[in-house]
């Protein structure tokens, strides 16, 4: 049943539904290595999920860069072109939001670098939510950079355990283990040098998943940023079994507490979801304030949540056909 796990796999971007944009990304590499997944169910799996091949984004190179701040301080972009993973100095020392695939550390600490910050002053790692794509380069980063990890009590045994949680036995979706420092509780506020971050619990996605928010100041003014979690169903089973206990009742609270959310700048962990790419190059044609886009966040929730529900009732419906089998 190991195609099992290459089928899942290839659902945890699941860009394609959410977006009209994303249902025909510009390279194509996404949709077109789903579809070549969905041929293997009938097929001969393959021995181990092939990730780089599959999902070439999350791998490709992207020049890093200031998002949002003055001088050297604010927001920075130090992920891939499929992966969204932000940099915050301070005079305090750095934090990392995320670490992106497995053996992706080095990347990372390679893009602080060329930003001019050294990577051994970064104190802080946080996370999204413990799904390889964001998580597994987390261990070599703190490795590399001596930093300590919060995160949401949550989240923690996938975490520290290198799993998805209620997938522990697909080595497909595995992450190299990662030890949690300390945990962080919902609007709990963190604070190093000049930047405080508040975390939010915006659970369903993963159990801890975590959308952070803080404030940034540029052109003399302050902008509120959130760098968003996720809420898409992606790998996730919603019903018989569930892939956690209480998961469909943690997305709908996540809708709910989000509808009035109006960030801003919106950022996300995968960069397509909050237009990215072409807000950087409508920053680099000089739109110093191109990242501002108070509507990209409940746009993409309006979407998620309809998605979500869509896939509730596709999902008990196909769980009602097996019990009646
Ligand atoms: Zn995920």
């Amino acid at each position: 049943m190991r195609w099992i796990s290459g089928i899942m796999a290839a659902t945890l971007a699941a860009c394609a539904p959410v977006t009209q944009e994303s249902a025909a990304p510009a390279d194509g590499a996404n949709s077109d290595s789903i579809d070549n997944i969905s041929d293997l169910a009938e097929g001969e799996a393959p021995a181990q999920f092939d990730w780089k091949q599959n999902f070439p984004s999350w791998y490709a190179a992207v020049e890093p860069f200031q998002i949002v701040g003055t001088g050297r301080r604010g927001i920075y972009f130090v992920g891939t072109e499929g992966l969204g993973i932000y940099f915050i100095p301070t005079d305090a020392g750095h934090i990392v939001i995320d670490g992106g695939m497995p053996g992706e550390g080095q990347y990372v600490a390679d893009a602080i670098r060329k930003l001019g910050f050294d990577p051994r002053d970064v104190k802080i790692l946080l996370n999204s939510h413990a799904h390889l794509d964001h998580s597994g380069g987390l261990a070599e980063l703190k490795a590399l950079t001596g930093a300590k990890l919060i995160a949401n009590e949550e989240d923690r045994s996938a975490l520290e355990g290198g799993f998805y949680l209620g997938s522990e036995d697909d080595g497909t979706m595995n992450a190299p283990p990662v030890k949690v420092d300390r945990t962080i509780a919902d609007g709990e506020q963190l604070k190093l040098g000049h930047v405080t971050l508040t975390a939010h619990l915006t659970p369903g996605h993963s159990r801890g998943c975590t959308t952070w928010t803080m404030p940034v100041v540029q052109g003399g003014e302050t902008f509120e940023a959130l760098i968003f979690c996720s809420a898409t169903v992606a790998a996730n089973r919603l019903v018989g079994p569930p892939q956690y206990e209480g998961i469909v009742s943690d997305y709908r609270k996540t809708f709910a507490k989000t509808k009035d959310w109006k960030p801003d700048i919106f950022l996300a962990n995968h960069p397509e979801f909050a237009g990215l790419a072409e807000k950087r190059e409508r920053q680099k044609a000089g739109e110093p304030l191109a990242f501002v886009d108070r509507e990209g966040f409940p746009a993409l929730m309006v979407k998620l949540e309809k998605a979500f529900e869509e896939a509730l009732e596709k999902q008990t419906l196909k769980q009602d056909t097996i019990m009646s089998d």
